[in-house]
């Protein structure tokens, strides 16, 4: 998993060179995205612009209506018009191609040169160029470090945009993965007109009530086994409690890790087409990152996730005991 390549230097001066090379950039946003997703790909797109380049953020999945804040997220296309002509693909904050869902289309895209810019440890390396630093908090930092070495100015926009992604990937600098670093960028993001009260309550404290009914079923149903805490979220308990987001947690996975007796922690959500999106979080010194990659997932050592066939008792069973597994090998 932890190829040599993720200690070697990041090659700036490689991504800095396809983007400038650029005219037509496809910018694509892992799937279910998140803040950090969302944020460095929006952040991305309007630099590009700015530098009078023809830029498309797309995402196969439409963007929760809480980054309705981000700027220019209702241009992220779900769905690219047939033939469109790029000459540039970004991947972004998604550690494989297949995080890059429906938007990847290999008969289009496969020859054109492909930037992968993400900071997880799991990254498979799918690029022309793989900008990976598994040590940055964010996807974001890496975004904000590249735009400044290529000198391209940071309007309050782009930095509100990229202070999404510090502030969502570290849960407002509370996990560990925050650095004195992740710190000193925020403040230079808030320098340059982010604002991290706004951001902070629009990405992470604003929810549906309807989300928190969700929350309070899923804490109900939880069970803990062996230090490991899991729960699972039918549709049907959706349908059930009138839930109009199709997909997502409500933070239970969140909740569950915070428990003393829980060292792993797994949600299981069935989404609408029956697969099952599991999110993962450790305890420190506990690692879930591992067992998703093995599972065809990623993500870090804390956080991690994965996306497993149905029907959604199967994903738990075949998941529970492997995890069960990791925590007492780490213990
Ligand atoms: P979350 O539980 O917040 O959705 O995800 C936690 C971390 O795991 C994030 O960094 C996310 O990108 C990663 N992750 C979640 N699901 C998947 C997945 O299905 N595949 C991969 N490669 N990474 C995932
Ligand atoms: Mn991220």
């Amino acid at each position: 998993m932890t190829s040599n390549a993720s200690f070697a230097a990041p090659p700036w001066e490689a991504a800095a060179a396809l983007l400038r090379a650029a005219s037509r950039v496809l910018l694509i946003a892992h799937v279910s995205p998140d803040g950090d997703a969302l944020g460095s790909t929006l952040a991305l797109t309007l630099a590009l612009r700015a530098q009078g380049k023809h830029a498309v953020p797309a995402c196969q999945d439409q963007p929760h209506p809480r980054f309705g804040f981000l700027p220019s997220v209702h241009e992220i296309r779900q769905a690219l018009p047939l033939g469109e002509a790029f000459d540039l693909i970004v991947a972004l904050d998604g550690s494989d191609a297949a995080r890059m869902g429906t938007i990847y289309q290999p008969a289009q895209h496969a020859s054109l040169p492909l930037l992968v810019i993400d900071h997880h440890i799991t990254n498979t390396r799918f690029g022309t160029v793989n900008l990976v630093d598994p040590s940055a908090a964010s996807t974001a930092e890496i975004v904000f470090a590249l735009l400044k070495r290529m000198d391209a100015p940071i309007t309050p926009e782009i930095a509100n945009a990229l202070l999404t992604g510090v502030v969502t990937d570290t849960q407002a600098f509370r996990t560990s993965n925050t650095t004195p670093q992740t710190l000193a960028v925020a403040m230079e993001l808030m320098q340059l007109g982010g604002n991290l009260q706004e951001v902070t309550r629009q990405a992470l404290v604003l929810r549906t009530f309807d989300s928190l009914r969700l929350l309070g079923a899923g804490l109900m149903s939880a069970k803990v086994e062996d230090r490991v805490a899991y729960a699972a979220l039918p549709q049907k308990l959706r349908e059930e409690l009138g839930v109009r987001e199709e997909r997502g947690d409500g933070g239970l996975v969140g909740m569950l890790i915070s428990a003393y007796e829980v060292d792993i922690a797994a949600v299981f959500v069935e989404l609408p087409n029956g697969e099952v999106e599991v999110g993962l979080r450790a305890q420190p010194g506990f690692d879930v990152a591992q067992v998703a990659f093995e599972m065809g997932g990623g993500g870090h050592p804390a956080a991690a996730g994965c996306t497993l066939p149905g029907p959604l008792r199967e994903a738990v069973n075949r998941l529970l005991p492997r995890l069960k597994q990791a925590a007492r090998e780490q213990r």
